[in-house]
């Protein structure tokens, strides 16, 4: 089987909210996503999605997804897509860096290869090792009272795992993690993620004061020695996200036990087959995951659910829906929340098929359509 062409889709996908907010005052009202389809000559067409949040979360922006393809896909047709070694190699030699525009690719590749096989991608990621997963909802920042708010509602919608937007003014977030603690009962779970947002001596002072709540501290400053600073003053449980962006980061970071919990985005460490090493070496060395992305529609939370679902239950801390936070449907056969949880469906590939009425003309053709 070859690659014969890839297509790229553009897509708005707006909030039901209006709008998410996290720190260094950060807001997107319309996420930008980029649907990837990869043909091949046996017909067979595979799909991926990527989904940056916004352009100064991580060193991605949406604009860049479909320039990146640009440059990256013609070097890939007459490829295999079932050999994903193979692929990545080349995605490596062809473009450095840039792990965003490998993401979607590689993801239609494990679409491509779960039709081939006729197996879900869960069954080729390691199997099923749990049904249905436990999500959590990110909680967009605001003032302490209408976050609490937020989180009673979306608890009473059947989530039990909550991650607050924090990284802002010390002493708001010390009002904010106090005040979303108190409407939730022993058994929930709570995360105040600073996306970086803190110097060290601003995060210093929250995790001093929230010492005896019972909260995750998710990646309170922007450089690793600042985080493995707050970490070593900190009996918290510790999530650190933005600075795993790869292997050699993850060793590094489990070389100096710099947290219990890794939270990894699949377009971060560029694609599914980079996540599946990296959520091993979690398992293998005793490291919780939130399995997630940087954000993204139907395509890919069903990515997210089939590296979910072949995750061990006690090593998967929680993972999310993004497509319920949304009104826009951009593909059928998605896994759709029941209460708190998620399960990636059983159909071969991902089990998804994207609605081309909604995504309109493709922005981007290579190869033979
Ligand atoms: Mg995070």
């Amino acid at each position: 089987m070859r690659i014969t062409g890839l297509k790229a889709y553009q897509v708005d996908l707006p909030l039901t909210e209006g709008r998410y907010s996290w720190s260094n005052e950060n807001t997107v009202t319309v996420f930008d996503s980029t649907v990837v389809a990869v043909e091949t000559d046996a017909g067979i067409t595979g799909y991926g999605e990527c989904c940056p949040l916004g352009p100064a979360y991580l060193p991605a922006y949406a604009a860049g997804v479909r320039a990146g393809l640009a440059e990256l896909a013609p070097k890939l047709l007459g490829i295999d897509p079932t050999h994903l070694g193979v692929l990545n190699r080349r995605m490596e030699a062809a473009l450095r860096g840039h792990p965003y525009v490998k993401a979607p690719i590689d993801m239609a590749c494990w679409d491509i290869l779960g039709k081939v096989a006729q197996l879900p991608v869960y069954a080729l990621l390691g199997g099923a090792e749990q049904e249905a997963v436990q999500l959590y909802r990110a909680i967009s920042q605001d003032t302490p009272e209408a976050m609490a708010r937020q989180v009673g509602r979306y608890r009473a919608e059947g989530y039990t795992k909550f991650q607050l937007k924090v990284g802002g003014d010390p002493d708001v977030d010390i009002a904010r993690i106090r005040a979303c603690r108190q409407v939730l009962q022993p058994t929930d779970t709570l995360v105040a993620d600073a996306n970086t947002g803190w110097t060290l001596h601003e995060a210093a002072r929250v995790v001093a004061a929230v010492r005896e709540v019972d909260v995750y501290i998710e990646q309170p400053c922007r450089t690793f020695p600042e985080c493995l600073a707050v970490r070593r003053r900190t009996a918290l449980p510790f999530v650190l996200d933005e600075i795993i962006t790869d292997m050699d980061a993850l060793l590094r970071c489990l070389a100096d036990g710099a947290m219990d919990i890794v939270n990894l985005k699949i377009s971060k460490v560029g694609g599914l087959t980079k996540a599946k090493q990296m959520r091993d070496l979690c398992v293998a060395t005793g490291i919780g995951m939130t399995i997630e992305d940087t954000w993204g529609g139907d395509i890919v939370t069903a990515a997210i659910a089939h590296l979910a679902r072949s995750t061990p239950g006690e090593f998967l801390f929680s993972t999310t829906d993004f497509n319920s936070y949304g009104p826009v449907e951009i593909a059928t056969g998605a896994p759709k929340r029941v209460g708190g949880r998620l399960q990636a469906p059983d159909r071969p590939g991902l089990g998804v098929e994207p609605r081309l009425e909604v995504l309109g003309k493709p922005v981007l053709v290579i190869g033979r359509s």
